[in-house]
């Protein structure tokens, strides 16, 4: 810990008289620079220091805003790069400076319009708000001078102060360009990374609270006191009910984050520091901000994982007794609203559901639960859009272009427009795929393949019928599992499996058994530490394992069915025994359930998902055993290529069209065709037009994709001569080509045949 532990008495009376000295001055100043110019001369006044000086940030700079004791002239001109100077080196380090002896200071550099070259000592402190810093505060004095820790403290409040004056742009004066525009005003362009693709246009709802803090500084230290006091111990209820709901998770990385909030809700020391803020004359808002500061300068500092994870527990728990403070419960939701968070859990996203346009987060992966989720829903994702919860604030209009991982916040005119005739092409597009719908995937040359959409909530079924698509092709059963704090109960399963059933009705349903480990990790499942998830303990050697939760699924998929057909398929399979162990556990509860007289599916057909490169080579005689085989893209082709489908620096490295992996696919193919045994195609490649062209020239003739995608695969298939389409794939792949990309490409163009820059 930096920072000064709690204050003397009489120094905290100290720090009072000057808070109420400031505010009342500063009610009476008009906005803008008179306010600046009055927190210089009473700090200057109060320190008995003869400079007292505001750098604000401007962009990567700070400039010199207002001070008492250097060069007038100076204001507004006297720039610095944080980093340079004392003054960057406390906007860069986030630390205080204290020195008697400023020129021989690490760092000093002595700007000469400032006329500064007479004072020696120097005291200066970040203007820092939730681990931003803001601009610096400074005094200085001509003779060496030892500033003692009090008036370090004294001056690191009245920082917080104006950080919390900042934020309401109190200084901020629209007839005055030299002073910094209002906070979270003009447009904000963020560049992150594709989630989910998909365009969006909507308004801010924010997730975490933003607290505006309109009076900073408190008249009352005993009454703040009493306030932060009610809010912990209504903050201690809260968790206390969480873990009391939690009823499996002795051991859960969920139960760990509650107990973890339940410890960090009683350290003394945290609620001292906040008890001496309020002492100090802050308002309790503020003294928990102050903390969630220290926090997130930590975070910034620290890369063991481990206490990076600790220290985003106490952020969280820091935002949640801002919210008790508040009084804020669930934001409120505008129109067509845009959720803006540093991060969210996949329960709390789905709470939110499908009234959502978009989703922007400041961090998150492409493989987070959240992302699942919001691919699950087919939400447009950005993830890690620096700054943007920073940025962003409730109601503001939001742009979102989920396909190049752009968010335009508060856009210029121009570019929203630019952006609408987008939107409108993409529902122009949809108006034309729609007229598709009931028209077969049938190429030129008179192959039909089957179009199936995946799927892992109840709310993506009413897609089925109107997508056009032939059968849910995958269900991912372990959105339930992943969006729950405990483990769901056999007969909760069972009834959801039977409502998937009802709402698919003719249509066949594919359900994959569940598939965890890797990123996809249970809340209140104990697992060691892997050292390469990817390549662990993940979905069928799990289940295969921990048999418990394996065959409470397969009951409950038994029961589901209720004498109807049923179809199940084991995630992850990579060799033949996996897929015979997992077999017998369903025939075995299929004769467990006839025992017990329950009615037992008419057929029950049993696959495996072909996603290690080691099952395309397993013996025949699995390839006769499997009802069918579906392969899984996604992790295939990260095996295949030894690339990581997460790692952003790798995931787009080798493409889906690269000869050797086309090849690959063929030969599943044929070797699936030669035994008999009927193969599709699901991951998210399969929802690529010029992707699904080339795999159905390798000759799949079914494939599964998101229910947005159908229309346009089958608009490509419809589109094209599929020996043709070979041909040229085969030409490629005899010319040495990497990729048949640019070939097939060129073809389909020639053709007329309807191609994105992108597909
Ligand atoms: C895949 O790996 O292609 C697949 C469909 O499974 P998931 O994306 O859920 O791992
Ligand atoms: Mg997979």
């Amino acid at each position: 810990m930096t920072r000064a532990e709690p204050v003397p008495f009489s120094q905290a009376v100290e720090s009072r008289i000057l808070l109420r000295r400031l505010r009342d001055a500063l009610q009476k100043a008009e906005r803008g620079q008179a306010r600046l110019d009055v927190i210089t001369q009473i700090v200057s006044a109060a320190l008995v220091a003869e400079v007292c000086s505001i750098y604000l940030r401007r962009g990567p700079e700070l400039e010199l805003s207002a001070t008492t004791g250097l060069n007038p002239e100076a204001v507004h001109q006297t720039r610095m790069r944080v980093r340079e100077g004392l003054v960057g080196r406390i906007a860069y380090t986030a630390e205080p400076v204290n020195t008697k002896d400023a020129p021989s200071a690490p760092g000093f550099q002595y700007f000469p319009e400032t006329g500064e070259e007479i004072y020696k000592s120097f005291l200066g402190v970040p203007i820092q708000r939730l681990g931003e810093v803001l601009g610096v505060l400074v005094v200085q004095n001509r003779l060496a001078r030892d500033y003692t820790e009090d008036e370090l403290h004294g001056l690191e409040v009245v920082a917080m102060v104006i950080a919390e004056m900042a934020e309401t742009g109190a200084f901020a004066s629209p007839s005055d360009p030299a002073l910094p525009p209002e906070p979270r005003a003009m447009p904000h362009h963020s560049r992150g990374l594709i989630g989910q693709e998909g365009v969006a246009e909507g308004y801010v709802v924010l997730h975490d609270p933003q607290v505006i803090i309109a009076n900073p500084v408190a008249d009352d230290p005993t009454a703040e006191r009493g306030r932060l006091h009610a809010a912990l111990s209504a903050l201690r209820g809260e968790i206390d009910g969480m873990l009391e709901a939690d009823y499996l998770g002795e051991a859960g990385d969920h139960h760990e984050v509650l107990r973890a909030w339940r410890m960090f809700a009683d350290d003394k020391g945290w609620i001292r520091r906040m008890e001496a803020s309020i002492t100090a004359g802050l308002a309790a808002e503020v003294a928990v901000e102050r903390e969630q500061s220290e926090t997130r300068a930590r975070m910034a500092r620290i890369t063991d994982p481990y206490i990076r994870e600790r220290l985003h527990d106490l952020d969280d728990l820091a935002n949640r007794l801002l919210r008790q403070l508040s009084g804020h419960a669930r934001p409120e939701m505008p129109e067509d609203p845009v959720l803006v968070a540093r991060n969210i859990g996949p329960g709390e996203l789905l709470d939110y559901g499908r009234a959502l346009r978009g989703v922007v987060l400041e961090e998150g992966s492409v493989g987070s639960h959240a992302a699942i989720v919001a691919r699950a829903l087919a939400i447009p994702l950005v993830i890690q859009a620096s700054r943007i919860t920073r940025e962003a604030r409730a109601g503001d209009r939001i742009l979102i272009d989920g396909d190049q991982g752009i968010v335009h916040l508060r856009p210029e005119e121009n570019i929203a427009t630019a952006f609408r005739a987008k939107i409108d092409m993409a529902h122009e597009a949809q108006a034309a795929y729609a007229v598709l719908r009931d028209k077969p995937a049938t190429s030129r040359d008179g192959v039909t393949l089957g179009l199936q959409m995946n799927a892992g909530l109840m709310a993506d079924l009413p897609s089925l019928y109107p997508s056009g698509a032939d059968g849910v092709g995958l269900f991912r059963t372990e959105l339930q599992f992943l969006i729950r704090p405990n483990m769901p109960k056999r007969a909760a399963l069972a009834a959801l499996y039977t409502r998937i059933l009802d709402a698919a009705g003719e249509k066949p349903v594919t359900f994959r058994t569940l598939d965890i480990g890797s990123d996809k990790v249970l809340p209140y499942m104990t697992r060691e530490p892997e050292p390469n998830p990817a390549l662990g303990w993940r979905a069928i050697r799990v289940g295969l394992d921990r048999t418990g939760v394996m065959r409470m699924q397969l009951q409950a998929l038994i029961r589901a069915a209720r004498g109807r057909p049923l179809r199940i398929m084991f995630p992850f399979v990579a060799q033949f025994d996996e897929f015979r162990a997992g077999r017998d556990h369903v025939l075995k509860m299929r004769d467990r359930e006839a025992k017990l007289g329950h009615p037992v599916p008419e057929t029950i057909e049993i696959g495996a998902m072909l996603e290690t490169p080691s099952l395309a080579f397993a013996p025949d005689q699995f390839f006769q055993m499997a009802d069918f085989i579906s392969i899984g893209g996604n992790d295939l082709k990260q095996f295949f290529f030894a690339a990581d489908r997460e790692n952003e620096r790798v995931r787009r490295r080798y493409d889906t069209l690269n000869v050797s992996f086309l090849t690959f696919i063929e030969q599943i193919v044929t070797r699936c065709d030669r035994l008999g045994t009927p193969v599709s195609f699901c991951g998210e490649d399969a929802g690529r037009p010029v992707e699904a062209l080339a795999f159905a020239a390798m000759g799949l003739r079914t494939l599964s994709m998101r229910p947005a995608s159908i229309g346009p695969v089958k608009r490509m298939i419809r589109a094209v001569d599929l020996a043709a389409a070979k041909e040229t794939i085969d030409m490629a792949r005899g010319s040495g080509a990497q990729s048949v990309r640019p070939a097939l490409m060129d073809w389909l163009r020639t053709v007329g045949a309807p191609v994105k820059p992108k597909s």
